[in-house]
């Protein structure tokens, strides 16, 4: 069988592109050479690809920022506040992503939002009415080329006019079938210059698909492609789906001429079934995705290889070996990782060596008793090795967990009550989300002692120093509950886990999150359980500083989980379960050592949920909620339980959200609409709520009058009760730059103030 992939990371064996874009952000390295730098990594990437075997090579899959970002800019989706500054192409490009400040102008960025259940996350696409979508960039025809000039045929891929119609956002009366017409042109264009620099194939990217599509959305999905296919201009087109299955338009998508088709068979839970059940034409290809594109773990070869027999018995159409979605959600390569043992080595495999398993099953698929090979016989043993890495004691920890633990008493409306006497805040209490810039001096710090050039003692100082200056600067700016600044802390996931039983670490394994931002996800080994306090000596030291109540900070269970790689044997509510444990020991030793405050981010909590409704509660909901009551339920009245949350796309489990009982919770609001505001309002929210007032992911400097307004506009008709109001960022400022975090925080200080002097005669 032939083999496929549908993406390759971009960033580099070791963040290149990470590194130099940012110093082009800085301004230290021009356009000229981010472009040459960048072709440089495409080349590497491609040949590295290429001489692996695999028979369909992606290409355009490298984008700067982010790919649905490219495929807009391709088709002129740029709204005029951005093209009317007057930079260059690229230019233009990064400040849709990240917002301009400077001599041309000061325009936000588009929003970003999680692409469907990952943690990379895209650019939203902003569609007005004088949109004219047309062909209006090169990018997929240059990379085409790029890769011809090495000898490698690769199939040009982008994101299909479906997923791009369905994501993006519509700011005037029009909406997605409007702009139909023009799509399918530009589409249609895109085919012919393909077809004419001699490309076979291009790959479609409708991951859409696989969510719970509408009547009007599937006939919308249908008019695209009756149009677009029917004018190929001598290409083939491949459609590619992934995180999932996509039940509500699989005869459709058989009957459209697709010539391949590409299905997810492992996050597809019904994949399978829609083949067996449907059949699959036999004129199409089948892009079968059996190998694990998210995960890190060895593929069983076995399994693997008893799912394509499964297909080849019900279907005659050829078969390409393929992974379930591009490899960008996995780290490079196993090889970078000096510092791991062999044997946990030898259980892994990133993007460079999941190539090689495409290879090997291709090979094995080929042989009638495959059971007979080495590389099958191999691969069985590593397998049998897992059984190992188990702990019996932790399971049945979690297996005798008292239903009485997952609810924490008193109820919310006495605790708020407590709380007010017990703390003093005033009216719309400041705070932040956590994290203070990573300076040179903090990363310093952090390097010198991993490296060993300073001993732990220094280390520990120089963090409390910092510590020290923090909560200073914080007094001096205003602020009411204060935070250490996590200093301590490269990652809120990889410093829990580092300190917690049951994960191991890798040094170079990043994956892209955001832009330049990459995520070093902890590899969940075995089953999970505290070793020793993890935050208590720095918070606690904070706490002795100042007396102002600092917040602890932990990360909450579902988002350590989340962040993580997990195990594919362990289930996901076990391990959330025993990480929930684990944390709630530390909130307990962090109560008992006098912090007053104490927040468990769960940034990650909607990122997974699953796609389809249906599965929402049943394979989610139903036990990450729980899990998080169980982490706080422990605590006195007095001890106020925050939580944090990256995006707010959560209106639709807003009681869900309400019902994990915090007592204030933070998130972003400030990229998005306010639309959350009227949702809590909606669902009678109890939980107290700081929506961010400003976005931290650029480095823009809000005004007060700015941030004033965003709190008028929150509490505007009783939406948010002023009782209830937090004044904070959307997130953790680790990002960003000190001077600009300082300003931009003096100004929500400000805005606060401002807004007690307006509302003077409510108590709080
Ligand atoms: N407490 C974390 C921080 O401030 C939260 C980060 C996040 O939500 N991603 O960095
Ligand atoms: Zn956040």
């Amino acid at each position: 069988m032939k083999t496929a992939i549908i993406g390759f990371p971009r960033i580099g064996k070791d963040r290149e592109l990470k590194f130099f874009t940012e110093e082009y952000f800085k301004g230290k390295l021009s356009e000229e050479l981010l472009v040459k730098n960048a072709a440089v990594l495409k080349n590497q990437d491609l040949k590295i690809v290429a001489n692996s075997g695999v028979d369909f090579i992606p290409s355009n899959d490298f984008s700067f920022y982010d790919n649905a970002l490219d495929a807009a800019a391709l088709l002129n989706i740029i709204p005029k506040r951005y093209s009317e500054l007057g930079l260059s192409t690229l230019g233009t490009y990064f400040a849709m992503a990240r917002g301009y400040q400077g001599e041309k102008g000061d325009v936000k960025a588009l929003p970003m939002k999680k692409w469907f259940n990952t943690n990379y996350h895209y650019i939203v696409p902003e569609i007005a009415d004088d949109t004219e979508i047309k062909l209006a960039g090169t990018k997929i025809f240059d990379d085409y080329n790029q890769a011809k000039q090495l000898g490698i045929k690769s199939v040009p891929t982008m994101v299909g006019p479906f997923t791009l119609l369905s994501l993006a956002i519509y700011t005037g009366s029009k909406k997605a079938d409007s702009f139909v017409n023009s799509a399918v042109n530009a589409y249609k264009q895109i085919f012919k210059k393909l077809s004419d620099i001699g490309a076979e194939w291009i790959q479609i990217d409708e991951p859409f698909l696989v969510t719970d599509l509408a009547v009007e959305q599937i006939e919308l999905f249908k008019s695209i492609y009756t149009q677009l296919l029917a004018e190929k201009n001598g290409l083939k087109i491949k459609l590619q789906t992934y995180f999932g299955d996509i039940r509500d338009v699989y005869s459709d998508v058989n009957s459209l001429e697709f010539d391949g088709v590409g299905l997810d068979f492992i996050e597809g839970r019904k994949s399978l079934e829609l083949i067996e059940k449907h059949g699959f034409s036999d004129e199409k290809i089948l892009f079968a995705g059996v190998l694990n594109g998210k995960n890190i773990w060895r593929n069983n070869y076995k399994n693997t290889l008893s799912i394509l027999e499964k297909i080849k018995s019900v279907i005659k159409a050829e078969i390409v070996i393929s992974t379930s979605c591009s490899l960008l959600h996995v780290p490079y390569t196993v090889e970078s990782e000096g510092k791991l043992g062999d044997e946990y080595k030898a259980q892994l495999s990133f993007a460079v060596e999941k190539l090689g398993e495409l290879e090997q099953l291709s090979k094995l698929s080929e042989v009638a008793d495959y059971e007979k090979e080495k590389a099958f016989k191999d691969n069985e043993s590593l397998i049998a090795l897992r059984e190992k890495y188990q702990n019996p004691e932790v399971k049945r920890r979690v297996e005798n967990i008292p239903q009485s633990e997952f609810t924490r008493l008193p109820a919310f409306e006495e605790r708020e009550k407590i709380q007010k006497k017990a703390l003093c805040l005033p009216l719309f209490p400041t705070t932040t989300i956590g994290s203070f810039p990573q300076t040179a001096e903090v990363k310093s710090n952090r390097a010198r002692f991993k490296k060993g050039e300073i001993p732990a003692e220094e280390y520990k100082d120089n963090v409390k120093k910092m510590i020290k200056r923090i909560i200073e600067k914080q007094e001096e700016l205003g602020f009411d509950v204060l935070v250490h600044g996590e200093y301590e802390r490269n990652d809120m996931v990889e410093h829990f886990g580092e300190n917690l039983d049951g994960f191991i670490f890798t040094s170079k394994a990043w994956v892209q999150s955001y832009g330049t931002r990459c995520v070093k996800p902890p590899i969940i080994w075995s089953d999970i359980s505290r070793k020793q306090p993890i935050t208590v000596e720095y918070s606690a030291y904070a706490q002795s500083l100042t007396n102002k109540p600092v917040k602890g900070m932990l990360t909450g269970p579902v988002t350590i989980f989340n962040w993580s790689f997990p195990r594919e044997d362990i289930s996901a509510r076990d391990s959330v379960m025993q990480i929930a444990l684990a944390i709630r020991e530390e909130v307990l030793d962090l109560e008992e050592a006098g912090i007053k405050v104490i927040q468990v981010d769960e940034a990650a909590l909607k990122e997974k949920l699953p796609i389809r409704r249906e599965d929402w509660h049943k394979l989610y909901l139903d036990w990450a909620i729980p899990a998080f009551r169980l982490v706080h339920s422990g605590v006195k009245a007095q001890t106020q339980i925050h939580t944090h949350m990256c995006y707010s796309e959560f209106n639709d489990i807003i009681k869900d959200i309400d019902n994990m009982d915090a007592d204030v919770i933070s998130f972003e609001a400030s990229r998005s609409n306010l639309k959350i505001i009227d949702a809590l309002h909606d669902a009678n929210f109890k939980t107290q709520v700081g929506p961010g007032v400003y976005d931290i992911h650029s480095p823009r400097i809000p005004d007060k009058d700015e941030l004033v307004s965003a709190l008028h506009r929150i509490l505007k008709g009783d939406r948010v009760k002023v009782q209830k109001l937090w004044v904070n960022p959307d997130c953790g400022l680790k990002t960003r730059g000190e001077s600009e975090t300082f300003e931009s925080l003096t100004n929500l200080v400000n805005a606060a103030r401002q807004l007690r002097e307006e509302y003077k005669g409510e108590n709080s």
